[in-house]
């Protein structure tokens, strides 16, 4: 369990970090989250955030599309995070779950004139899918919210219902996660994590506008494949067969990392295990994260003084 909190403008035991039955956000939905994560290089007894000023960023966007008003920008977020981190003390692999949200007791669904509260928590955490040398996935008999619904582009807590049935429709079946059609029967992406396939050397996801978070490690992969493996990235609807026919696909995102797909619907994806290129993409994202990577340190916010 964390020993503390940063919770409604200061750090507090963790069990002192509570919020009312009658709060908005847990009656309504109405919160934004993030979701980071940190991991640690045992050589270099140091804990490593990725990517943490754009998770506030886009903390920032999500916090718009619900007409919050905060104090706090993303600078003085991000060092609220590390403090957070160093007084746990964490020497091992972390997850960071930063919120913000409606926090009134009152009766009323609405978005306008209610008090906005910001915490953070971080537990320690290892992999968000088990199956790593090639989930099993499903096509999810769900839609994806739409963005005329429930915005997917903003990180909005009460959305993730949508996440939440599809994850458990694909578990209770036997599945390790599912692939998610929009209203208009094209790929968005996995239950909580964006999706690429390969096809013919190149990678191709979903554009965003295919009702997807606008994920950050989607962004580095395609920055990543590009630079580092000269390898392009198509942005562009994909229809469900193609997923079938593809040579590889894999899942990504700050909890699933990368993971490597298997199968579809029962449909082997290549040799049914890890593609090459997805291992590749894995295995440089993995070398980055952990900060073995100097050139990629520049992503990293190490959380203890060297
Ligand atoms: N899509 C959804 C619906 C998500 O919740 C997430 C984050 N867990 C992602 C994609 C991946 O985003 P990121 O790479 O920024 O973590």
């Amino acid at each position: 369990m964390p020993k503390f909190a940063y919770f409604e403008g200061q750090f507090v035991p963790y069990t002192d970090a509570r919020v009312s039955i009658a709060a908005h956000a847990f009656n309504y939905g109405t919160g934004v989250f993030e979701g980071i994560r940190a991991y640690w290089n045992e050589q270099q007894e140091q804990l490593y955030v990725v990517r943490l000023r754009e998770h506030y960023q886009r903390m920032l966007q999500s916090v718009k599309v619900l007409r919050m008003q905060l104090s706090l920008d993303a600078d003085q977020m991000s060092a609220l995070t590390v403090e957070l981190l160093r007084r746990e003390g964490y020497r091992e692999d972390v997850y960071i779950r930063p919120l913000a949200y409606k926090a009134n007791e009152v009766i009323g669904v609405r978005l306008h004139n209610l008090k906005d509260e910001f915490a953070i928590f971080a537990v320690p955490f290892g992999k968000y899918i088990e199956q790593q040398e090639g989930a099993r996935v499903c096509f999810s008999s769900w839609r994806r919210n739409d963005d005329n619904a429930i915005p997917p582009r903003g990180k909005v807590t009460g959305a993730y219902v949508n996440s939440a049935l599809i994850k458990s429709e694909a578990m209770l079946n036997g599945f390790d996660e599912a692939i998610v059609l929009n209203a208009d029967g094209h790929v968005s992406e996995g239950s909580a994590e964006n999706f690429f396939i390969v096809r013919g050397g190149k990678l191709i996801t979903p554009p965003v506008t295919a009702n997807i978070l606008e994920g950050i490690t989607r962004q580095a992969i395609i920055e990543l494949a590009r630079i580092e493996l000269g390898i392009e990235t198509v942005e562009r609807q994909i229809d469900r067969s193609e997923v079938y026919m593809a040579d590889e696909a894999f899942f990504c995102g700050t909890g699933v990392e990368v993971t490597p797909i298997g199968s579809v619907d029962h449909i082997p994806l290549g040799n049914g295990g890890v593609g090459p290129i997805t291992r590749q993409i894995s295995a440089l994202y993995f070398k980055i994260v952990r900060g073995n990577e100097p050139k990629y340190l520049n992503w990293l916010t190490p959380v203890y003084p060297k």
